[in-house]
């Protein structure tokens, strides 16, 4: 199964344990919109280039949508449409007033200029600036997307409708951005990470990490986790990895990371392969990078004890079934990632209110959301003894379907 598939998967099994029928599953599983669109640009070398790109709007019963915008080579409109639907069920669990939406251009932005970058942004923008809006749709930095690409967003947007910052979240914090937007999926992760490793009798100080990933999600959850105790033991990014059972000192590996652009090659330990990462012996695995790395031909050598989803669909469902059989809890995107999307929801919230929270604020009230999150699933969990995955899709399933239906089909 493609890691596209597994958010359907996931949602069609919770459905069918909450019997909610065909008709309503059918009517939850399908987008609202699908926009496809093709962004032709001048490359520096005055070529023309014509790229696609797409913005999928899942679904709205509980308020405009939200989602990320990602450039990457792979993106396809099936992987489009399965992280829109993650969108939908994400904002529901942190009971966040928004629905579900997610873009994409197919790009290589590693092979690009700054400059080429910007006028793909800001064609992306022309040809779906009416179907977003800080009412409608709102987006958000994801995979090769970052701070820089929303204030260009903004601006472009703003040529047609006016000053209008919530239409993005994720800018600089000179540009209307939140304190802490950008450490807060890793701040969330260092939450998640206290709460389950304390159900299950453990601390967070001393407790072992090995983490896939070293951009926006696993660099800060890294950091933070690091700085409450936590011994990062292997850490990777696309280029390789590295470990150390004693603890990588992370205020060094970023230096080195700054300097080289690569956690590979770093000093303060040993030279080892992304997939050695994944299977380290650790109390927690956290992979923070891609969807669809944990696998039917790794799912067995995983020697974490908890496994906590800082990426989106990380986990394919034969791998989920090993984890169920042997034991190992996974928490799930839905839950577990829900730190970003919560405080672009305070940046839209601060923007539409012109005015500016502190940090300490921001991080409080981040906690408060996903504590309430984290429980709730626990609770439903166990009244269902179901895993935390599904546990969480009934969750949001409920709500949606509630949405949904009080609204009027
Ligand atoms: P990013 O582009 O900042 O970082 C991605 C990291 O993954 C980089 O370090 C890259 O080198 C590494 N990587 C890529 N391919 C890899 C591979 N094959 N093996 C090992 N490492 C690899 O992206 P990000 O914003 O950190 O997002 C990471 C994941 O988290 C994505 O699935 C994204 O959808 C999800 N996510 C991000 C946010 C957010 O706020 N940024 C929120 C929720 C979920």
């Amino acid at each position: 199964m493609k890691s596209a598939d597994a958010a359907n998967h996931y949602f069609r099994k919770a459905a069918r344990m909450m019997d909610v029928g065909a008709r309503i599953e059918t009517l939850l599983a399908t987008p609202l919109r699908e926009v496809k669109v093709q962004v032709p640009i001048e490359l520096d070398s005055g070529e023309i280039h014509t790229f696609i790109g797409y913005r999928i709007q899942h679904d709205n019963s509980r308020g405009p949508m939200k989602g990320g915008l990602r450039y990457h080579p792979e993106v396809d409109q099936q992987e489009v449409v399965a992280l829109a639907s993650l969108m939908t069920w994400k904002t529901a669990v942190a009971n966040l007033p928004f629905g579900g939406a997610k873009g994409g251009i197919t790009c290589d932005p590693s092979h690009m200029s700054l400059k080429e970058v910007e006028r793909l942004t800001r064609k992306f923008v022309d040809q779906v600036q009416d179907v977003i809006g800080p009412t409608q749709d709102i987006p958000a930095p994801d995979v090769n997307t970052n701070p820089q690409v929303m204030a260009w967003i903004m601006d472009q947007y703003s040529k047609y409708h006016g000053h209008s910052p919530a239409v993005v979240t994720g800018k600089p914090l000179d540009l209307y951005g939140s304190k802490g937007r950008e450490a807060a999926t890793g701040r969330g992760l260092l939450y998640i990470s206290r709460q389950i490793l304390r159900d299950l009798g453990l601390s967070l100080k001393g407790a072992r990490f090995a983490i896939q990933g070293f951009g926006n999600v696993g660099s800060h959850a890294a950091r933070l986790i690091h700085e409450d105790g936590g011994r990062i033991i292997a850490i990777s990014d696309v280029q390789g990895g590295v470990r150390n059972p004693a603890g990588l000192d992370v205020v060094a590996l970023f230096e080195h990371v700054k300097q080289h652009g690569t956690v590979k090659g770093f000093g303060g330990g040993t030279v080892c392969s992304n997939e050695e990462v994944m299977v380290a012996e650790c109390d927690v695995l956290i992979p923070a990078a891609l969807g669809g790395m944990l696998r039917r031909s790794n799912a067995a050598e995983v020697r974490a004890r908890v496994i906590i989803e800082g990426a989106n669909g990380p986990t394919l469902p034969e791998a989920d079934e090993v984890f169920e059989k042997r034991g190992i809890p996974v928490v799930p995107d839905i839950l577990a990632n829900v730190g970003g999307v919560t405080v672009s929801y305070f940046e839209w919230v601060q923007n539409l209110q012109h005015l500016t929270w502190d940090e300490d604020r921001v991080n409080s009230e981040l906690e408060k959301v996903m504590r309430e999150a984290y429980e709730r699933v626990g609770q439903i969990a166990r009244a269902r003894k179901t895993s935390l995955r599904t546990a969480a899709y009934v969750l949001a399933i409920g709500r949606v379907g509630k949405a949904t239906v009080l609204r009027g089909i």
